[in-house]
């Protein structure tokens, strides 16, 4: 939507309105099959052309990922939700973040969560999701997110918004008996969104479909160009 601040709309009309965010989890979650309420209502009430380019305000509720800078990008809303939802949040749980970017995800997850650990490599960008992120549930890091946050762990789940050749060792021993792991692995040009479930020693893996993310770059992770 080509959107000029200047030109005044009716505020129900605002692409930054509470009727763009609803018709978002209308028509881009609840349809294609998002069930749980407290994510619903999560998308609902963060305000997510906040966290996008001011340019970029007027395709802040569309259905595609944005850039934030520094190659980095938003994910695309059904992406998130998708992923939140196979974290199986309960609403009690310690979560770890990897690449916190904008800070979107990092609220959501603070609206659903007991606390959110959140990690990013890009000192900028930490920086600015700060700025934008009014929760005393998160604590901020930069950091290789590839190793995880020792200090913190262990963690009910863990999120990994970066696309990782493998999963990283560290990220698994940090997880607790019977927690929940979400990261895309693959090449660096598509890979398959995995859901890492730990049962004892015994780490269960499945396969949760195809996705396009950027690189999850570390010491685990690809190695800088
Ligand atoms: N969920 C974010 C999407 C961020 S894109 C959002 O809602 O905006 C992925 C982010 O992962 C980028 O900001 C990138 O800098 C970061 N990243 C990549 N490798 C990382 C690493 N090893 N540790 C921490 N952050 C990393």
């Amino acid at each position: 939507m080509n959107y000029d601040p200047k030109i005044p709309v009716s505020p129900a009309d605002r692409p930054e309105s509470e009727r763009a965010r609803t018709l978002m989890v209308q028509n881009q979650l609840a349809s294609r099959g998002i069930q749980s309420q407290s994510i619903l209502d999560a998308f609902q009430k963060v305000t997510r052309h906040l966290f996008v380019k001011p340019e970029d305000i007027g395709q802040a509720y569309e259905d595609h990922p944005l850039s934030i800078g520094f190659g980095q990008t938003i994910s695309q809303p059904y992406m998130v939700a998708y992923m939140l939802e196979a974290l199986d949040l309960r609403g009690g749980e310690k979560i770890l973040e990897i690449g916190t970017g904008s800070g979107y995800q990092t609220a959501l997850l603070a609206e659903i969560s007991a606390h959110v650990y959140t990690v990013e490599r890009i000192p900028e960008l930490l920086k600015s999701a700060q700025t934008k992120l009014d929760y005393r549930n998160i604590s901020f890091q930069v950091r290789d997110g590839t190793l995880g946050w020792p200090e913190m762990a262990p963690f009910d789940r863990i999120i990994v918004s970066a696309g990782s050749p493998k999963i990283p060792e560290k990220l698994i021993e940090q997880l607790k008996d019977k927690g929940i792991m979400v990261i895309p692995v693959g090449n660096e040009f598509h890979q398959d969104l995995f859901r890492v479930v730990r049962q004892g020693d015994q780490i269960i893996k499945e396969r949760k479909g195809g996705c396009v993310f950027v690189k999850l770059i570390g010491q685990e992770g690809w190695q800088l160009d």
